[in-house]
């Protein structure tokens, strides 16, 4: 994870978290953390467009941990002062050991609920009353519905990850029980998406929300099979096409999404793949904006097997099968890195994220290593491995950037509206020493005559 160059100590969290945060050996905040963390403070209500794996569950319990440490309060019969509600069983339980962990030296009462299991250990544990509940819509609206909860003096209201909550059917429940919380709250809404359903959600029951967006992470990007191939500029096309060769033996039917720097390299590639037999087209900002949603949606359809996309144009790309990510040319900036290939893997299914890397960008994977802590592992078994460049890049040889080109390059760093940005997230070193040879999505894979029909 990328931190902040804030440090927790000078966030004003009560010392009984400080205590917590050093024992866990935290000592800077996530972006996430560093911008939500003042404004919940403030009692302000927020939206966040965060992803699991940002620290935002810290982000919100902090907050909340010091509100109970600073101000205690009795627990009353079946009542309730802070809410979470979560889609899944899963993500209840890491919430609610958050807390624990968070909270160790504060006195607070937390308990969970959710569906699969008995009601009644539940029923007990909710008689006595809780500080914080962690709770799926479903089972906390049966145990509404039968008596055993009161949320008229819920103080916080926090909907975790609601975009998987409205793709699980549960916006009847949450609509449900939100009309039984009192109108005076705090509420927070964290989705890793702003569909327009979210945004609607949001402004029927959140208050003069502060609005902030963190870009997908390091730990986005490890979910992903990532490597990278040394090639000379003039080879990448061959690389390619090699790529999707083997490809097209081991997963047939599956996306592919490819990225170039510019808009005039994306539709030269889209039309050369177009001639080689696949299914394959570009969206690029010379295109209108109807023309790419007519791409896109031959493309969700899987009429396009191939899609061949700038940066600024991959907004918005939000397919489900895209198997496999190719950083034809590298990103101008690192983020955009992460960006690009976290459109894989989605939904938990796995991806493969293969990124060429010619001696003029060099400069540009050693930024992204940089950015995602770690290095991306090597594939030399190809026709085309340019071991000049492997070599410069294992060099400490200092290397330029090459000039910006036309259509890439997109920043997509954490931001939030209204101003009051804290400075830009400090970047831990890491990157460093390349591992020779081997590792990666190696597939072992050499040119072949095999004809392809894929009714071009
Ligand atoms: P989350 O996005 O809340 O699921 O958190 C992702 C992971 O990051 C969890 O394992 C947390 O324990 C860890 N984490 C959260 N905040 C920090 C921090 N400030 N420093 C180090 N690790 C953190």
């Amino acid at each position: 994870m990328i931190m902040s160059e804030l440090t927790f100590e000078q966030l004003p969290l009560s010392a009984p978290i400080q205590r917590a945060l050093i024992e866990k050996g935290y000592t800077t905040p996530s972006p996430i953390q560093a911008l939500a963390i003042p404004v919940l403070l403030e009692g302000r209500d927020l939206v966040a467009c965060a992803q699991t794996g940002t620290g935002k569950t810290a982000a919100f319990a902090l907050p909340l941990l010091h509100n109970m440490s600073e101000r205690p309060r009795k627990t009353f019969r079946r009542g309730v002062r802070h809410l979470v509600l979560t889609p899944t069983r899963e993500l209840a339980g890491q919430v609610a050991e958050s807390f624990k962990v968070y909270g160790k030296y504060v006195s607070f009462r937390a308990g969970m609920v959710y569906g699969g299991v008995s009601e009644k250990p539940q029923i007990k544990e909710l008689f006595l009353g809780l500080d914080v509940l962690v709770a799926c819509p479903g089972r906390l609206l049966d145990l509404m519905n039968q008596g055993h909860v009161d949320l008229s003096q819920v103080e916080t209201f926090i909907l975790d990850e609601a975009d998987r909550m409205l793709d699980m059917g549960f916006i009847r429940d949450i609509q449900k029980i939100e009309s039984k919380l009192p109108k005076q709250r705090h509420t927070l809404l964290f989705s890793a998406t702003m569909a327009p359903e979210i945004a609607k959600l949001g402004q029927t029951m959140l208050n003069n929300p502060e609005e902030i967006r963190i870009a997908p992470q390091g730990t986005t990007a490890e979910k992903v099979e990532q490597s990278v191939c040394f090639v000379d500029k003039k080879a990448k096309q061959s690389r390619m096409l090699q790529l999707l060769e083997s490809r097209s033996k081991d997963q047939p039917n599956e996306l592919s999404l490819i990225f170039t720097r510019t808009k005039h390299g994306a539709k030269n590639l889209a039309r050369k793949l177009e001639q080689e037999g696949y299914k394959a087209d570009s969206i690029h900002g010379n295109k209108s904006q109807s023309a790419r949603e007519k791409t896109l949606d031959r493309y969700r359809r899987g009429d396009l097997d191939i899609l061949v996309a700038t940066d600024v144009a991959s907004r918005g790309i939000d397919v489900k099968n895209i198997t496999l990510v190719v950083n034809f040319d590298l990103p101008m900036e690192p983020d955009a890195y992460v960006h690009r290939i976290g459109r894989t893997a989605r939904a938990g299914e796995s991806g493969h994220a293969v990124s060429f890397c010619s001696a003029d960008e060099v400069a540009l994977l050693r930024q992204v290593e940089k950015l995602i802590s770690k290095s991306v592992p090597v594939d030399t078994d190809h026709d085309y491995h340019d071991q000049a460049a492997m070599e410069l890049h294992q060099s400490n040889r200092h290397v330029k950037k090459p000039p910006q080109g036309g259509g890439g390059g997109q920043r997509s760093g954490g931001q939030r509206s209204g101003g009051n940005r804290p400075r830009g997230s400090g970047q831990r070193p890491g990157g460093g020493g390349q591992r020779p040879g081997g590792g990666g999505g190696g597939r072992n894979s050499r040119p072949s005559n095999r004809s392809r029909n894929r009714g071009a």
